[in-house]
């Protein structure tokens, strides 16, 4: 894949929509969608200043494009401004904590640290909403934007299919949003990392971004399959998990447990080449690997998150305790190697047949 960032400096953007073989959409379309490599984060969405494109599981063109170049300058997979030097990244401290609000350890995974920082945050006006993921009545998830605890709350728990919440980022300037928090995977963070690379005013409202830690999400024919195979009535589903070996679907005091082989034929082609576990350009990264049960692992990167959580832990909204890193590792050195397998595999396969021989 080339590198955009350098082909945007000055005049240099303008020749690559000259010059290049494909223009405007079609560029992101050739670049990225066709080639199995878009996450669905939804930021070309919120970038199109023509607003053509709509993301669901992929970007479509709906309009006329003006070739202006943006959608695939700042999709995440196009050029990243990250190295990947330090496993876990960049970080202040790691920390287990849950929730202590009633309300929220009711419905929330694990320790329900997010939903409890999201709900203080708004109390404390630190922000006026928040991006989070919702999930539908199929059990799909899709971006959401809160701006009461009430809808916070309802948000809470794990989605496992793609959801592009950053699509919602332009409709939350344009509301008057000005201070938001932003929840999502790792790519997702990655395209907040994008806005904030090329300065945008988009990256200018999001007070915060919370990384979820993620291995693959997954197409939404997994829970079809499901459905059909295991005769469930999504109705009644109550919760979806993933613990250890196993895909669990909770429903009316059963759990349905999947094995997690069953369901890897269902991981996402893009998630293939991901090569961050922990979100590393997150301001606090989040998951349940490395604490107890009911406790959720908390990374924290940066100032406004270590502020954050000593507010939250000085007002008493969370309790804490330690958390042991050693999986947490394990599993984002593990992604790191497969990603760069995959990569290495992924260039072979579009080299010309005379040059694949080349490539070990
Ligand atoms: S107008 Fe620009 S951002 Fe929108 S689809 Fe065309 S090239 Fe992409
Ligand atoms: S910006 Fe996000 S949704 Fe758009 S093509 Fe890139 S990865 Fe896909
Ligand atoms: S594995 Fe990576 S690309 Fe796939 S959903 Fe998770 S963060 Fe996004």
């Amino acid at each position: 894949m080339f590198v955009v960032e350098d082909l945007i400096l000055g005049e240099e953007k303008i020749e690559y929509v000259k010059l290049g073989k494909e223009k405007g959409f079609s560029a992101l379309e050739n670049e990225i969608i066709l080639k199995d490599l878009c996450m669905s984060c939804g930021l070309c969405e919120s970038i199109c200043q023509e607003e053509v494109i709509k993301v669901e599981e992929q970007p479509l063109l709906i309009g006329e494009c003006s070739n202006c170049g943006d959608c695939l300058i700042y999709c995440p997979r196009s050029f990243l401004p990250i190295d990947d030097g330090e496993v876990l990244g960049e970080y202040v401290m790691k920390i287990a904590a849950r929730a202590k609000d009633e309300r929220i350890t009711k419905v929330s995974q694990d320790g329900g640290f997010v939903t409890a920082l999201l709900c203080y945050a708004l109390e404390k006006k630190i922000i006026d909403g928040a991006i989070v993921s919702m999930t539908t009545e199929e059990w799909r998830a899709k971006p959401f934007l809160a701006t009461s605890i009430e809808e916070i709350i309802n948000a809470a728990g794990s989605k496992y299919t793609p959801s592009p919440n950053l699509r919602l980022l332009k409709g939350a300037k344009e509301r008057g949003l000005k201070s938001i928090a932003l929840v999502g995977l790792p790519c997702h963070i990655q395209g907040v990392a994008k806005l904030q690379h090329y300065n945008n005013d988009l990256a200018k409202i999001i007070k915060f971004a919370v990384g979820l830690f993620c291995k693959s999400s997954f197409n939404t024919s997994l829970l079809r399959e499901f459905v059909t195979k295991y005769n469930i009535d999504l109705n009644k589903v109550k919760k979806l998990d993933i613990k250890g070996k196993y895909f669990r679907v909770y429903k009316n005091g059963d759990v349905i447990k999947v094995p997690m082989k069953e369901i890897g034929k269902f991981a996402r082609s893009s998630c293939k080449y991901c090569f961050d576990f922990s979100a590393k350009l997150a301001d606090f990264s989040v998951g349940s690997v490395g604490s107890a049960e009911g406790y959720s692992t908390v990374i924290v990167r940066s100032e406004i998150a270590n502020e954050l959580l000593n507010g939250m832990m000085e007002e008493g909204v969370i309790e804490t305790t330690e958390v042991e890193d050693e999986l947490i590792i394990k599993l984002s050195e593990t992604k790191i190697k497969e990603a760069k397998k995959r990569v290495k595999a992924k260039i072979k396969e579009e080299l010309p047949l005379a040059l694949k021989q080349f490539v070990r």
